[in-house]
């Protein structure tokens, strides 16, 4: 099979957006973009607004997706969302094992696996987010946090998905999100090549590896060049349309 890694640019909204506001940026950002190069794409806002910006993306080349999802298909389970309805909004993505889901709302490395297969089974790309918190980092555990958290997703994920499968993982160091501070560039290529032999051992061989923590405009470029790096999971800067349109185009220019 011929690997291909499109460059992938995700926006995470987290919990920003009103009205008026989602539209104002939705429109700065297709106008910025229009006749770029563009990467494979997607924004990701609070779940009231998916319709909204599923409504002014459609029929552009930016694809739309929730911030997590349910393990469940449906029942008894007050207040979540599942797989099934992401996709009759005709989303395209979903974040899965953010680091806010897991510190605020107790999320743990099963179910974030689970989640990552309710996912694909509705045909939507998971985003699988792992990363260490800055004890985690001090104490040169980074590696094995990472492990840990992708333990289960690959067990689970060896069963059901195959080599082709739209997998991504985002590596988000906890200590670099919203936080101005990046990991060096030597040491996010470390993580990723770390990252890559894993999906490669588990046979997930097409899936994708975004950094994601405080990247920018000014540091896109040199963050996508590294060669296991397949684009970014943006937060801040995501609200920004000329920044996150200058990271768009760092990451289309990245050779694939
Ligand atoms: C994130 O929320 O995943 C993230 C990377 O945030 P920021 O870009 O703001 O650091």
């Amino acid at each position: 099979m011929t690997v291909v890694r499109t460059p992938l640019v995700v926006g995470n909204w987290k919990m920003n957006g009103a009205f008026e506001a989602n539209r104002a940026l939705i429109e700065a950002l297709l106008a910025l973009l229009a006749q770029k190069p563009l990467p494979a794409l997607g924004v990701c806002p609070p779940f009231p607004y998916v319709p909204q910006i599923g409504a002014l993306l459609a029929g552009s080349p930016i694809g739309w997706g929730g911030q997590t999802v349910s393990e469940h298909r449906g029942g008894a389970y007050t207040g979540q969302v599942s797989a099934p309805m992401l996709r009759d909004l005709g989303c395209t993505y979903v974040i899965v094992g953010h680091s806010e889901r897991r510190q605020y709302c107790g999320e743990t490395d099963e179910q974030v696996s689970l989640q990552a297969v309710a996912a694909l089974d509705s045909g939507l790309i998971p985003i699988i987010c792992v990363g260490e918190s800055a004890d985690e980092e001090a104490a040169g555990q980074t590696l094995a946090v990472i492990d840990r958290q992708l333990a289960p997703v690959l067990t689970t994920l060896a069963g059901v998905a195959d080599e082709g499968a739209s997998v991504v993982i985002a590596y988000d160091p906890v200590w670099a999100i919203g936080t101005g501070k990046t990991p060096t560039p030597e040491g996010v290529q470390k993580v990723h090549a770390h990252i890559r032999q894993r999906l490669m051992d588990a046979g997930l061989v097409q899936s994708r590896i975004l950094y994601g923590g405080s990247v920018k405009g000014s540091n896109a470029a040199t963050l996508f060049a590294l060669p296991d790096v397949d684009g970014g999971l943006i937060g801040g800067a995501a609200l920004d349309a000329q920044d996150f349109s200058t990271i768009c185009t760092a990451a289309a220019n990245r050779a694939v």
